[in-house]
């Protein structure tokens, strides 16, 4: 397996991933790699209405937030196994993960029968 073109690939998803965080969160200041949804203010004096959809309009993005940020925290991990020389291993049965599976996916943290 060519590692350094998965570890190309997952620079560049590491990227895209931080561009689409950076549109409805940002950086932690406090924890190195750690992101948080950026929530919109709510006017005091905007009528109920307005309020109620800048809730709805708020879950929608922290649902999506979450979903970028378990992404982003794999191909972290990912990231972090090339640097250990322990980059392709399942983690629950520490055989080779499949090479087809990593060439889907570069962050598969499993093998095709752990998933
Ligand atoms: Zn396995």
């Amino acid at each position: 397996m060519n590692t350094e073109q998965q570890r190309q690939k997952l620079i560049e998803e590491r990227q895209n991933l931080e561009s689409e965080m950076g549109k409805i969160g940002r950086k932690n200041p406090s924890v190195p790699n750690d992101w948080e949804p950026t929530a919109g203010d709510v006017g005091q004096e905007a009528d109920p209405i307005d309020q109620a959809e800048l809730v709805t309009e708020l879950e929608t993005s922290s649902a999506i937030f979450t979903d970028l940020e378990v992404r982003y925290d794999q191909v972290l991990a990912a990231l972090a196994k090339i640097e250990k020389g322990a980059y392709g291993v399942c983690e629950t049965c520490g055989k080779p993960v499949e090479e087809a599976r990593l060439a889907v996916d570069p962050a598969a943290p499993t093998c095709i029968e752990h998933k």
